[in-house]
């Protein structure tokens, strides 16, 4: 069974050309396996090049006990698969494909070029020398007994493979391909799937239409956002329907979280953290003379027209001007801002929940479907922007090539328990 040749005659299917997808198909080919990757798109890595116009932050530099802490309550699964291919080794990855890359100034890691398409051009025609066959406008639609069942241009047509890789990718930016529809195809075969929800993703306010129109677009830099006791520093952006931007994504599996459980989230804003409040109420105190109070407000602590705009929307605003200058820094300090709903997943950043680890094996092979393996983001986790996508999402498909590997050299193995 482990004679090399037998071994290069393995088929493998990989369905979807994501990230996850196209580090298996490179890991399988570069090991002499027969790869397909089936893409329903015309083409592959397209959340990968939307990634890389804002950037492309590949992954983060920080301590890797840390970095494997934005997982959340998936740390502990994801630790091991993170270890065995971790922030270091996407890097060199990055760089064999000549885009060398660098370590920001918040610590996360870019391509120097701040671009996913030199990457993704570099990455797929080194697989196509490997011989990974591309078969996009492919879309998968299930089993027919031991038979993967695409839909093309031409009709229904059906593969069979020694092992199957899915990476379908989660459910937002649909446009681009992942839509979540293998929902429901899991859960016939007995897979449990988390629903699919929001993450990294704005929230619904009910702003005043003289609010709105005054400020829609503006951003508010250099605040703190709070939920309970966790924190996040940094911007975040009035729209229309709400807000979004970095500190909101941070904090944005926990607020949706409360939301779940309450129907609404009350975060609080600190709207000068770079002052504590003594020195706010001192300054506060300062006789207003005649300036009409956001004049007042702007002079004397060089608040943003947008976060006096925020003051003003409070029930309460008409008595701001009589409050203490203590109850008044207190708001400027702790300012509370209630959040209706997550913004639709079509247009959220990442997908939190999916196909549960119960359900697959230590290799991320599927329990009840051996020889079927999943990586990527329809795996149950989520974690913050920062780079933290792409390393799981890539480590996943890392990890996973490696099962097909083992699972091709030994199918008769005795399944060994699940992952979580
Ligand atoms: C605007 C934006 C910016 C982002 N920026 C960053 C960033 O800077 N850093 C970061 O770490 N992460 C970022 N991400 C997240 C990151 O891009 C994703 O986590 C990552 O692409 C997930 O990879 P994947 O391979 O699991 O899934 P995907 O990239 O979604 O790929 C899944 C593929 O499967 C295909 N597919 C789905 N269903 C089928 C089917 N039935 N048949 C055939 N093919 C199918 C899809 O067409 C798709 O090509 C960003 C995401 C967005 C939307």
């Amino acid at each position: 069974m482990n004679n090399p040749a037998t071994m290069r005659s393995k088929t493998i299917a990989i369905i979807g050309g994501g990230p996850a997808g196209l580090m298996a198909a490179d890991i399988l080919s570069a090991r002499g396996f027969q790869v397909s990757l089936y893409e329903r798109k015309p083409s592959v890595g397209r959340k990968l090049l939307m990634a890389g116009r804002g950037g492309l932050n590949l992954t983060h530099s920080e301590d890797i006990e840390l970095f494997i802490q934005k997982y959340g309550d998936r740390a502990g699964i994801l630790e091991s698969i993170i270890h065995a291919f971790p922030p270091s080794a996407l890097r060199a990855w990055c760089e064999e494909l000549g885009e060398k890359t660098f370590i920001g100034s918040s610590g996360r890691i870019f391509p120097e070029n701040f671009k996913a398409s030199p990457l993704l051009r570099a990455w797929t025609a080194r697989m196509e020398k490997q011989g990974v066959h591309f078969m996009p406008n492919y879309e998968w639609q299930g089993w027919a007994q031991d038979h993967l069942t695409f839909k093309t241009s031409d009709g229904t047509t059906t593969i069979k493979a020694d092992a199957v890789l899915l990476a379908l990718g989660g459910a937002s930016w649909p446009r681009l391909g992942s839509d979540g529809l293998w929902v429901s195809l899991l859960e016939k075969e007995g897979v449990t799937v988390a629903p699919l929800q929001p993450s990294n993703c704005g929230f619904c306010v009910h702003w005043s239409s003289v609010f709105l129109e005054k400020f829609a677009g503006h951003p508010l830099k250099g605040i703190t956002i709070c939920l309970e006791s966790t924190k996040a520093y940094g911007e975040i952006m009035i729209t229309a329907k709400g807000v979004e931007g970095g500190a909101i994504y941070a904090l944005s599996s926990l607020i949706r979280e409360e939301i779940n459980k309450k129907y609404s989230a009350t975060i609080h804003l600190d709207l000068k953290p770079d002052i504590n409040l003594d020195s706010l109420k001192e300054r506060l105190q300062k006789p207003r003379g005649r300036k009409s109070f956001s004049n007042y407000l702007r002079g004397a602590l060089n608040l943003p027209p947008v976060a006096i705009g925020l003051l003003m929307e409070l029930p309460e605003r008409t008595m701001l001007r009589d409050y203490s200058a203590h109850k008044l820094a207190s708001l400027i300090k702790k300012y509370p801002l209630t959040l209706q709903g997550p913004f639709p997943i079509d247009r959220a950043i990442s997908t939190a929940g999916g196909a549960a680890f119960e359900s697959v094996n230590e290799d991320l092979m599927l329990l009840n479907k051996p020889g079927v393996f999943l990586a990527g983001e329809m795996l149950d986790w989520e974690a913050p922007t920062g780079g933290y996508l792409l390393q799981a999402t890539i480590a996943t498909g890392a990890h996973a090539a490696r099962g097909i590997i083992k699972w091709l050299e030994n199918p008769e193995k005795e399944l060994s328990h699940p992952l979580s």
